[in-house]
């Protein structure tokens, strides 16, 4: 394309016979003059090849092959990327609805399964062990209509993240993604905790030690020795209750200094 674009009117003909332009389409958006973005992306697929099979349309139109099969998939990504003007595979959820204008780069990543279950962007590491996701219905800041979220906790590297994304189901703004270290927000703690139930950590031996079991819930936690303290004393009494990947994290760590626990889900 780049040598027709630079071509003069004299050589333009030739060169448009030898270097043939072929358009692909691979996503129906508007039809007819009405948005597609709302409907899943399973849907704007039907619709477009109902249409390449209704107009006949043959070369240079072109529909970008599609396939929900893994395994042809991944010979694609191996087979097709030598060819010339193929750069890679675009991954999408078959439910999503907006449309998400992303990078080039960071469509090939999205590969990835979400730890929430859903598509999203960015690397994830294969030491992700411990995760619980929750849906959030919250409001759009650039539309004002429904943003769902999806939310969670897991374990990575040994430290306790949480991250959030959405998307809107009427603004094609529809993506926005955080991900953070730190204290997880009260609102995502409390979803966890209503859609899934509370956790409850027990020492197996009540008499473990103490001086361990402090050392372990201050360690890399922003706490108060009075805090970890109160924590201990329920750990050795009632058990420890909080979300499923908070009580998780605790275990290891215990696990790690040789105090055997359990984690198990905790009566309401
Ligand atoms: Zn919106």
């Amino acid at each position: 394309m780049q040598r027709r674009a630079a071509a003069r009117a004299r050589t333009a003909p030739a060169l448009a016979a030898r270097l043939p332009a072929y358009y692909v389409a691979f996503d129906l958006l508007q039809q007819d003059g009405t948005e597609l973005l709302t409907l899943p992306q399973v849907e704007r697929r039907r619709r477009l090849e109902v249409l390449f099979a209704a107009r006949a349309l043959t070369a240079p139109w072109t529909l970008c092959p599609m396939t929900t099969d893994i395994a042809k998939a991944r010979e694609w990504l191996e087979t097709w990327t030598d060819v010339s003007g193929v750069e890679g595979l675009v991954i999408r959820s078959r439910d999503i609805t907006s449309f998400q204008s992303r990078g080039a780069g960071e469509e090939m990543q999205s590969q990835k399964v979400s730890r929430y279950g859903t598509i999203r962007a960015g690397p994830m590491t294969r030491s992700t062990v411990i995760t619980q996701g929750v849906k959030i219905t919250t409001v759009c800041e650039a539309c004002g209509g429904m943003l769902i979220r999806d939310a969670g906790q897991f374990i990575d590297r040994g430290r306790l993240w949480w991250g959030t994304e959405g998307t809107c189901q009427t603004c094609p703004v529809a993506w926005c993604e955080e991900d953070s270290g730190g204290a997880t927000p009260e609102a995502i703690r409390q979803a966890l905790l209503t859609e899934h139930g509370p956790a409850r950590l027990l020492l197996i031996e009540p008499e473990a030690s103490r001086v361990t079991v402090l050392r372990v819930l201050r360690e890399g936690h922003e706490r108060s020795l009075a805090q970890a303290r109160a924590m201990a004393e329920e750990l050795r009494t009632t058990g420890l209750v909080g979300t499923l990947v908070e009580m998780e994290l605790i275990a290891a760590q215990l696990r790690h200094r040789s105090v055997a626990v359990t984690v198990g889900s905790s009566p309401s």
